[in-house]
């Protein structure tokens, strides 16, 4: 819950307890009330409600389409905040959303043309043109962590292959990692090896960036490799969309500087050097999706008022 001034009244964080369109309605409906009830605001007094969900949504109709990670189908979200408040509703993907959270209230605060990606589970991210959230012909743009950025490369839960997601994210880096350096190199960098209980299972994306920031040769391969895949994805998206900034967001990006200049590494070799590119990390940290869900129902009601 946020006010239109931008104060946090009131969070509340949990897990999906399932993945219908029943169980969904009412988990939403349960922390909307909460919310309200943390933050002592009457429904009536609800200026709007934004919510950001992962998967297709159909931003017009307020609909969550679907998502490969989760079970829900069309779920009407007008539907389930009517039987809470009255307040108007704006549903976005978590990339979209996460974008407008920059625009709004981190590192895309007054810049026109920029690109947010989200590092975590998957790779997500939005795109802000000419100060607006670009949704494209079919509400699909921004899928930066579907772009192919090897031909030769695994193939991704899309179906394509060799998307930036199936070799960066949290569930790619580790693929990565075991192409690089070979499965027996790769479990040396799990935990049961450092524990030295001699199994040694394939290690997290977390577990691979500590171990570089530790000093592990090989562990700073597979980062380096990583730099290079964000690097042609940067570079691609410079080229076709003339950008002002690129912000990196989502819990693989908790690496910090590490993170970010292992992408100008990957940018040096790729020897691109048009304009100097501007790559920083979002100052929103684990509070995004507060910030992207707020800025998602503000931009609704800005767009209402115009
Ligand atoms: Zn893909």
């Amino acid at each position: 819950a946020v006010t239109p001034a931008g104060e946090i009244l009131a969070e509340w964080r949990e897990a999906t307890r399932g993945e219908s369109n029943e169980e969904l309605s009412s988990q939403l409906q349960e922390v909307l009330s909460r919310l309200m009830e943390m933050s002592t605001v009457r429904p009536e007094e609800v200026a709007g409600v934004g919510v950001a969900i992962p998967g297709r949504v159909d931003a017009q109709a307020n609909k969550a389409i679907g998502c490969s990670n989760l079970g829900f189908r069309n779920l009407d979200v007008n539907e389930v905040v009517k039987a809470i408040t009255p307040a108007p509703v704006a549903l976005a993907n978590d990339g979209n959303a996460g974008a407008l959270g920059e625009k709004w209230f981190g590192a895309g605060k007054g810049i026109d043309n920029f690109c947010y990606i989200c590092v975590g589970t998957g790779v997500g991210g939005g795109l802000v043109l000419d100060g607006r959230l670009y949704m494209g012909e079919t509400g699909r743009a921004g899928e930066v962590g579907h772009v192919v950025v090897d031909p030769r490369g695994p193939r991704c839960r899309c179906g394509t292959v060799g998307c930036l997601e199936a070799m960066v994210s949290g569930v790619g880096l580790p693929i990565l990692a075991e192409r690089l350096l070979g499965e027996a190199e790769v479990r040396k960098l799990g935990r049961g090896a450092q524990e030295g209980d001699g199994g040694g299972r394939l290690p997290t994306a977390q577990e691979i960036y500590r171990a570089a920031a530790a000093g592990n040769a090989a562990a700073q391969r597979v980062i380096e490799e990583a730099g290079l895949l964000h690097a042609a994805t940067v570079v691609s998206l410079l080229r076709i969309l003339d950008l002002r900034r690129i912000i990196y967001g989502g819990g693989i990006t908790a690496a910090g500087a590490l993170f970010i200049q292992a992408v100008y590494q990957g940018l040096k070799e790729l020897g691109y050097r048009i304009t100097q590119p501007d790559i920083v990390l979002s100052p929103l940290g684990e509070k995004a999706g507060v910030w992207g869900a707020a800025a998602v129902i503000g931009e609704r009601l800005q767009s209402m008022k115009a």
